[in-house]
């Protein structure tokens, strides 16, 4: 039995992660579950699977769901509540599918704790990369990836060494607005940016989608996972999302995983790895697809990739400003207090005004997280 813990259990990745569970229920066992905002949603998760704890970050609606709750489940709350959700004893692995930067602290507290990680949340990696490398060394516990790229490229990867590889070949589906020019940026709606042409995600990284900061924010979760440098990391647009990813070798043979646009797979890849398994997912037909296209992406146009390439060549605290400042003006876009070209425009500003320094510790990464909040209070 594999026991889980799956940190963002309301979302996207954490509701996928749990149709697994219902399809192998008699293999995999959770003990541990968390949200925010979705209390509805994990009362019926806790009623279901019955887990041992479940934290709920936000303070307001773990009072709200400690008074309708009357189940043996310890509920818990805030970070602390989400750190033990993530280290719990009974825990074989942790999947982390909180979005955005928050899921950095109980990642750690995962790893301290020895538990394998299945990795969603790759704000984590581009923050703390540094932080999580050195951590899972000490504490020798597998990151295996769930993001459908990095779970495609560690399939190329199987049998091969670091050594091996000559470039990483990144694909990207490039998102709504493939295509567009900067006058047509100007003016698109919340509503426009967030309709995926392949993909049902949640809405910040559907946002990162359409801006391209998404594969940025990719590039370097794949720099920290796979030993490359960010210049043997090629980003390539393919609208069809049927290649997730391929690795090029140094004889020159590409290596790529395909299969249809479900995270399904991936999740599942990454819980019982290195084991495949049999599921209920329907199977790639080449003959339907009929044609792949593969194209430059338009860095001009998009500027987040280039800051994302930027950031990772300064190193140090630049990723960290580079997400966070990504975090609010995403936030800012959804709340539609700013507009969608703003988003690029902001993380520029605040990349040029930041002094990187080398991160050293979790207090550096929260230092600057505040640092980039405060000053993009002042901008705005
Ligand atoms: P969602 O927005 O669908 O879900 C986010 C989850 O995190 C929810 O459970 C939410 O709780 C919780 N959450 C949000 N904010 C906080 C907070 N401040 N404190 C604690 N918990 C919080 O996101 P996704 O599932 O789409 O993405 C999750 C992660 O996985 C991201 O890092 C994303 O980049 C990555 N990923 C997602 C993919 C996808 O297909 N969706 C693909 C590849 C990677 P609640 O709902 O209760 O508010
Ligand atoms: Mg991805």
């Amino acid at each position: 039995m594999l026991n889980i813990s799956i940190l963002g259990s309301t979302g996207s990745i954490g509701t996928q992660t749990l149709e697994i569970v219902d399809y192998y229920k008699d293999e995999i066992n959770v003990v541990a579950i968390t949200g925010n905002n979705n209390i509805d949603l994990l009362e019926e998760q806790i009623e279901k699977y019955n887990p041992k704890v479940c934290a709920v970050m936000n303070e307001d609606n773990y009072k709200l769901l400690k008074n309708r709750l009357n189940s043996k489940t310890k509920l818990l709350c805030g970070m602390e509540g989400l750190k033990e959700a993530a280290s719990i004893d009974e825990a074989d692995i942790v999947l982390t599918a909180i979005s955005g930067m928050i899921g950095l602290e109980p990642t750690i507290e995962a790893i301290k704790n020895k538990k394998k990680i299945a990795l969603a949340n790759k704000e984590t990696l581009v923050t703390g990369g540094s932080i999580i490398k050195k951590l899972a060394n000490k504490y020798n516990v597998d990151i295996l990836p769930v993001d459908s790229e990095h779970s495609a490229i560690f399939q190329c990867l199987q049998g091969y060494s670091y050594n091996d590889v000559k470039k990483i070949l990144l694909t990207a589906s490039g998102g709504p607005f493939f295509g567009k020019s900067t006058e047509y940026l100007e003016n698109v709606s919340v509503d426009e940016a967030l309709k995926h042409p392949n993909w049902s995600m949640g809405k910040k990284i559907t946002v990162d989608s359409s801006t391209l900061m998404n594969k940025g924010l990719e590039m370097i979760e794949a720099y920290w996972l796979f030993d490359v440098t960010s210049r043997n990391i090629e980003v390539i647009i393919h609208p069809e999302s049927i290649i997730h990813s391929a690795v090029e070798f140094k004889d020159t043979s590409i290596i790529a995983q395909m299969g249809l646009p479900d995270m399904k797979l991936p999740i599942q890849y990454a819980l019982f790895y290195p084991e495949r398994k049999e599921n209920n997912l329907k199977s790639l037909n080449l003959f339907e697809i009929e044609s792949l296209n593969f194209h430059k992406p338009d860095t001009s146009t998009f500027k987040c990739l280039d800051l994302a390439y930027k950031a990772i060549s300064i190193g140090g605290t630049m990723p960290t400003v580079l997400n966070a400042a990504n975090e609010i003006a995403v936030e800012k876009f959804l709340s539609k207090k700013i507009k969608f070209l703003d988003i690029g425009n902001y993380i520029e500003t605040l990349m040029e005004q930041h002094s990187p320094f080398e991160v050293n510790s979790l207090e550096d990464i929260l230092y600057v997280k505040k640092w980039t909040e405060k000053k993009f209070t002042e901008l705005i």
